[in-house]
């Protein structure tokens, strides 16, 4: 039993390296891209203290060169998914009741892990198996995941530090229970440390997981679970299973043990999920909680006061990086008619300036999308664009499957602030532009706040203070992460809290205490020391 009140370390964000030329970091990962290149990977499902191989694979695929041969991962069945779920709740018995300080030690162990001796393997694994770029990979799989288990832990110990007040006569205890069953996590391919948060965090909390990657983020699913074991979660804690999304689901959404999901991904995928679950709410023991973080179509407007070279490399910088694939990527930009001759002219020549290919070639800036469906998708809003008499591509337009998933940063002018690729996320390297009459600068603010059904990340550019005030003021629900001069991607743990509301999720922005508020349940304690002995109060008196 604990006998102390610990301090944890204080929480520090982990420093970016820079992998220029010459670095050992940049050594060190091109060695370890190459050794697990080489490999054949057999990843299997982990539930329990097994690792349980079926029947059924499915090839690991490279984005960047899809017909190489990286191995497998296996698919498990209902049995599985049921044998999981039964398999947590064993471990529940003892994690639930383990001290917070031993949670702790295990999860700030993995960052320091993942910091140290698995930094680079971290890293190797998403430039292959999700084609990030060393850059994009490092401020990913490196970095946020570390600041998310450093950061939890504080904030965890903050939460348990929240305390009611007391009596001399009487003292009021808060407990913060683990949920009563299990936490399901579901994550998406584009983020390792989302993928490594999701789980850990209700876990941390003492809750324990039934964990499904994303199918094309299985090299570094299988990394972070080394990590888990070597940094010491017991067995069955998070335990990763595979199989049909659907299938997988029914089975844990079924279970009366259900306590709570952590999901990220699409939109259209939670809002099937939050269905499903109220189909079944008499199902459970307790009222679920359901974390969503989800779509965005996060916008860059520029007041006409804004500095054109700031606008493109915002544009630039935050439209292509990761090929637009972040939640957080901007893909609908307004900018004002004066400014737009200098600004299209920059941003032209950026992305004519980048350079696209594999991700061990250090000098690609831009590498391939996740798959086919997502490059099939893209093509075809490409296509679309080039028929249409109110679009105009200015730049890119030209994709190739033939080696790798490879679509070219693409920007669209339209005439139409109403145009599909203004309203719909394509989660992919195209951006959409809407120029706008200087004088109709309100009136735009509307349009952006009307657009699209999101309400994830945007950014104003302005030289002018009443003009940014005035944006912040009427995109107040458009955005979760609103960025004055500077990119909407790129929210660092313990800085920017991140998530969006409206049909971007519940807003519950990882990476902060209201996120872990979700996986703890209060229990208040109150304890009289001496007890009234006669029921009758003064009032009675004769
Ligand atoms: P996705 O919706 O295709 O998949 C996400 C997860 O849901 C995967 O694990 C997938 O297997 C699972 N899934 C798919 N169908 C399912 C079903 N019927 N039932 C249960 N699970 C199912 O998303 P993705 O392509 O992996 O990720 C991209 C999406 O995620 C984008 O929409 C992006 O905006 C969003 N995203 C949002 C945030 C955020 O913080 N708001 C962060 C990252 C990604």
């Amino acid at each position: 039993m604990a006998k102390g009140f610990f301090h944890v370390p204080k929480a520090v964000n982990e420093p970016v390296k820079s992998y220029a030329p010459g670095t050992p970091e940049r050594e060190e990962v091109l060695k370890q891209y190459e050794t697990y290149y080489t490999t054949k990977f057999d990843i299997p499902m982990y539930i329990g203290g097994e690792e349980i191989r079926t029947d059924n694979t499915q090839r690991i695929v490279v984005p960047h060169d899809h017909q190489h041969d990286q191995g497998v991962f296996h698919l498990g069945e209902e049995s599985h998914v049921q044998k999981a779920i039964d398999t947590a709740l064993e471990a529940r018995k003892e994690w639930a009741k383990l001290e917070w300080e031993q949670r702790a030690a295990i999860f700030l162990k993995a960052a320091e892990l993942i910091a140290g001796p698995y930094r680079q393997k971290m890293n190797a694994a998403t430039m292959i198996g999700q084609s990030k770029n060393i850059f994009q990979a490092e401020i990913d799989s490196a970095c946020e995941i570390v600041d998310f288990l450093r950061f939890n832990v504080e904030f965890m110990t903050e939460i348990y530090n929240e305390q009611p007040e007391s009596d001399s006569f009487a003292w009021n205890r808060t407990e913060y229970r683990p949920l009563e069953g299990f936490v399901y996590a579901i994550t998406p391919f584009n983020f390792t440390a989302i993928a490594g948060n999701l789980p850990t965090s209700a876990a941390l909390m003492g809750n324990v997981v039934v964990w499904k990657p994303s199918k094309h983020q299985m090299l570094s699913a299988y990394v972070l679970m080394e990590v888990f074991k070597e940094a010491g979660v017991p067995d069955g804690v998070i335990n990763m299973v595979m199989g049909d999304a659907e299938m997988v689901t029914n089975v844990v959404l079924d279970s009366p043990d259900f306590s709570g999901i952590h999901y990220t991904g699409s939109t259209t995928v939670f809002q099937g999920l939050w269905a499903k679950i109220g189909k079944n709410i008499q199902k459970y023991k307790t009222y679920p909680r359901i974390v969503g973080e989800t779509g965005g179509k996060d916008f860059i407007v520029a007041h006409p006061s804004a500095n054109p070279k700031q606008v493109s490399t915002a544009m630039s910088r935050g439209a292509f990086e990761f090929q637009g694939q972040k939640c957080s990527a901007a893909s609908r930009c307004y900018i004002p008619k004066s400014l737009w001759a200098d600004v299209k002219e920059q941003v032209i020549a950026d992305v004519k300036s980048f350079k696209m290919g594999v991700t061990n070639d250090m000098s690609n800036f831009i590498n391939a999308v996740i798959h086919e469906r997502s490059f099939d998708n893209l093509a075809k809003y490409i296509d679309q664009a080039k028929k249409d008499d109110n679009a105009e591509i200015i730049v890119g337009g030209n994709y190739d499957k033939s080696k790798g998933w490879f679509v070219e940063p693409t920007i669209i002018v339209t005439t139409d602030p109403k145009y599909p690729t203004m309203e719909t996320e394509l989660f992919g390297p195209v951006l959409t532009v809407f120029v706008y009459e200087d004088e109709a600068w309100e009136e735009t603010l509307k349009l952006i706040d009307e657009t699209s059904i999101y309400g994830l990340t945007g950014a104003i550019f302005s030289g002018c203070r009443y003009a940014a005030a005035q944006a912040t003021d009427r995109l107040e629900n458009a955005a979760g992460n609103f960025y004055i001069n500077d990119k909407p991607t790129g929210a660092v743990v313990g800085k920017q809290p991140f998530g969006g509301a409206r049909g971007s999720g519940t807003n519950d922005k990882a990476g902060s205490k209201a996120n872990l508020m979700q996986w703890i349940s209060m229990r208040t304690i109150k304890e009289t020391f001496v007890p009234a002995e006669d029921y009758r109060y003064p009032f009675l008196g004769e």
